[in-house]
C-alpha cells in the first residue's frame, strides 16, 4: 500500500531502528517504547491485521520474535516479554498494517497491560458455547 508507513518502513523508503529482517519479516524499534527494548515485528507483505496475514507470514511474524525476544532481553537486563497485537480501532490500533509488540518486562516495572476480572461461571458457559460455534 502506497501511503502505509509500515510499508514504507518494510521497503526501506523511510528510516527505521531496524533491530532484525529477513525475506518474510521485518523488526524495529517502536518510536514510542512502553518499555525499553520495546520492539515491532511487521510481515513485509501489507495486510490489515491478523484476520487478513496469509499463515506463512504469521508463522514468520512469531518464527521471528522468538529469536528476537531473548536478545531484547539479554540487550536491556528484562527478566520476561509480552507480546502484543491489537487488532482493529476498538483495541486500540493506530496502523493498520499487521504487527506484533515485543515488550520488555523488568522485576516491579508496574506496567499493568491487562487488569483482569472474574469470570463467572454462567458467562463463561455462554462464551465458550458461542465461540465453539463459531470456531
Ligand atoms: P498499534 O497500531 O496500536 O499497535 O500501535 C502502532 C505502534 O507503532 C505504536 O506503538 C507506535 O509508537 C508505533 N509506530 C508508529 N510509527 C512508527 C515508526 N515510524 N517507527 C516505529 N514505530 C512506529
Ligand atoms: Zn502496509
Amino acid at each position: 500500500m502506497t501511503d502505509c508507513i509500515f510499508c514504507k518502513i518494510a521497503k526501506g523508503e523511510i528510516p527505521t531502528r531496524k533491530i532484525y529482517e529477513n525475506e518474510r519479516v521485518i523488526a524495529f524499534l517502536d518510536i514510542s517504547p512502553v518499555n525499553k527494548g520495546h520492539a515491532l515485528v511487521i510481515p513485509r507483505k501489507h495486510s490489515e491485521d491478523l484476520t487478513s496475514m496469509d499463515d506463512e507470514n504469521i508463522a514468520a511474524v512469531f518464527t521471528a520474535a522468538k529469536k528476537i525476544a531473548p536478545a531484547l532481553m539479554k540487550a536491556t537486563g528484562a527478566t520476561g516479554f509480552n507480546i502484543g497485537m491489537n487488532n482493529r480501532k476498538s483495541a486500540g490500533q493506530l496502523v493498520f498494517h499487521s504487527h506484533v509488540h515485543i515488550i520488555p518486562r523488568f522485576d516491579d516495572d508496574g506496567l499493568k497491560l491487562w487488569s483482569g476480572k472474574e469470570l463467572k461461571n454462567e458467562t463463561a458457559k455462554e462464551l465458550v458455547e458461542a465461540i465453539l460455534k463459531e470456531i
